[in-house]
């Protein structure tokens, strides 16, 4: 069976921080595409003005890019379907609109807003939902076109029938039938010529030959008049797929785009461009949002090229997914574990950069096996492995002193630690522990007592990736010289 080439498109308003309902969409636009050899394109829904911020579209960019979500047509690499930008495409919208006037299925408005505004106070007063009070749908439509000719402020309204039901498909939800009088003659074109979303996204995703619309389930209360305005210019409707709503972290509520109180906190946020600064990768952040609407097995490691030979959008489901940041240390640990060396190396490379740090490649990649396995987010190789790279180790000397012991003890254990290590041409493994060893069976202490002045004392921390490989990896003389330095801070004490 030959499957039609889909082409999906992310339609992001740069309104702010790139979100990870934006990243999901995208997503699944990308796998539907490569699965069915389609397209998956970048359009960039601009056309309110006012909340445009500056940035938010290069944000978009780096994001997807950054996620390996990359499109094959979009305003920064265009594509024979553009532009891709609203706000390049007035003239496109002002025709349709004109289109939509001439059959009968919009009008021009000229209500002035205080009088929109007066209507609308009435009718909450009356507890009715406030809707358009039809002034404008009655005027004759030659005495509409003259007051347009004049020079006359309007918006274009679509004229909603008053009677019957719209029945929209939605791929997951079925049919949804919705009461026409329950629908409002909602705005399309704006006074400034712009377009609202219902027109200009309806009028792309046309023009562009999209041929499945992904998109947040906020908008399944203006999907009947969507499904309308298709209908009114004649087209043939996409597949239509409004994805599930995402939950706040505790489970209560929905977790709305806006609300940014759950970003950054602790270590977690919600917007893309902060994933990489708290160590996520792309792969563990795609292996998380996949599953987030997506009924493959729970806890399922999954690659992208994975996900793309298993991906169907009859086994997108529409139950709300909760944000479960736990799972996403899960996914990202787990891909870690997954890298090459060489690729982990490069990605950790950045970070001891960052803490200002002089990372020697082969000890790089000598130290991977040695803290793959304990690192949740690449960032974590920080306090794992970040000793590896530092010149001198500063051990709070409170933790140079072992439990059940006193400070001139510990000194006491330090020192002859330290004996025993000097006599050793080459400090690793091999020769390294079995002298250690034999020492504490000798003084009748126990391991841990012994093992963690010298690991405190050698790593600066009282948590370390295995204590002889490390020191291996530190060297002989750094190691005693490390050794020395912790003796005589517990001189100190
Ligand atoms: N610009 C809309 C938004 O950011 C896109 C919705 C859609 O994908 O059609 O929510």
């Amino acid at each position: 069976m030959s499957i039609k080439p889909a082409r999906t498109r992310v339609a992001p308003s740069p309104t702010g921080h790139m979100h990870l309902a934006t990243a999901r969409v995208a997503l699944y636009d990308y796998l539907l595409a490569r699965k069915t050899g389609g397209q998956y394109i970048l359009r960039i829904e601009d056309t309110d003005l006012k909340r445009t911020v500056p940035g938010a579209e290069q944000e978009i960019f780096d994001g997807l890019r950054w996620l390996g979500l990359q499109y094959d047509e979009g305003p920064d690499i265009g594509g024979k379907y553009g532009p891709y930008r609203q706000t390049e495409r007035r003239e496109i919208y002002q025709h349709y609109a004109k289109v939509l006037i001439d059959n009968g299925s919009a009008y021009p408005c000229f209500c002035a807003p205080d009088h929109l505004e007066k209507t609308r106070q009435e009718q909450m007063k009356r507890k009715e939902n406030p809707h358009y009070d039809g002034t404008c749908r009655a005027l004759a439509p030659d005495e509409a076109a003259r007051r347009v000719a004049n020079g006359e402020k309007y918006t274009v309204r679509y004229k909603m029938p008053r009677d019957g039901v719209t029945i929209a498909h939605d791929h997951l939800r079925g049919d949804i039938v919705t009461e026409n009088k329950q629908l409002n003659d909602y705005v399309l074109l704006k006074s400034d010529g712009l377009p609202t979303y219902h027109l200009a996204s309806v009028v792309d995703d046309h023009e562009m030959e999209i041929t499945h619309v992904l998109r947040g389930s906020e908008w399944l209360g203006t999907f009947p008049l969507h499904v309308n305005i298709v209908r009114a210019f004649g087209w043939e409707e996409p597949t239509w797929v409004h994805l599930s709503v995402f939950l706040k972290p505790s489970g209560k509520g929905k977790l709305s785009k806006r609300d940014t109180t759950i970003a950054m906190t602790d270590g977690y946020s919600v917007f893309i461009k902060d994933m990489n600064d708290l160590g996520f990768t792309p792969e563990g952040i795609n292996n998380w949002i996949a599953l987030m609407g997506w009924g493959v097995a729970e806890d399922d490691i999954i690659t992208t090229d994975q996900m793309i030979e298993r991906f169907s959008i009859d086994s997108l489901t529409a139950s709300p997914a909760a944000i479960n940041f736990q799972k996403l240390d899960h996914f990202n640990a787990t891909h870690i574990r997954l890298m090459t060396t060489g690729d982990l190396a490069a990605r950790l490379k950045p970070y001891y950069a960052r803490e200002g740090l002089d990372v020697d490649d082969d000890v790089l990649l000598k130290i991977i096996p040695l803290i793959r396995e304990r690192l949740v987010t690449l960032d974590d190789c920080i306090s794992f492995g970040g000793f590896f790279f530092k010149e001198n180790v500063t051990p709070a000397p409170e933790e140079l002193i072992a439990k059940g012991l006193d400070a001139k003890q510990s000194a006491e254990i330090a020192r002859k630690s330290y004996e025993i290590l000097s006599a050793l041409d080459n400090i690793n493994h091999a020769t390294a522990e079995p002298p250690m060893r034999a020492y504490v069976e000798s003084s009748g202490l126990n391991i841990n007592q012994i093992f963690g002045i010298v690991r405190v004392a050698v790593t600066g921390q009282k948590v370390s990736p295995p204590l002889f490989e490390s020191m291996e990896v530190i060297g002989r003389e750094k190691c005693l010289q490390r050794m020395r330095n912790a003796v005589e801070i517990l001189e100190k004490i």
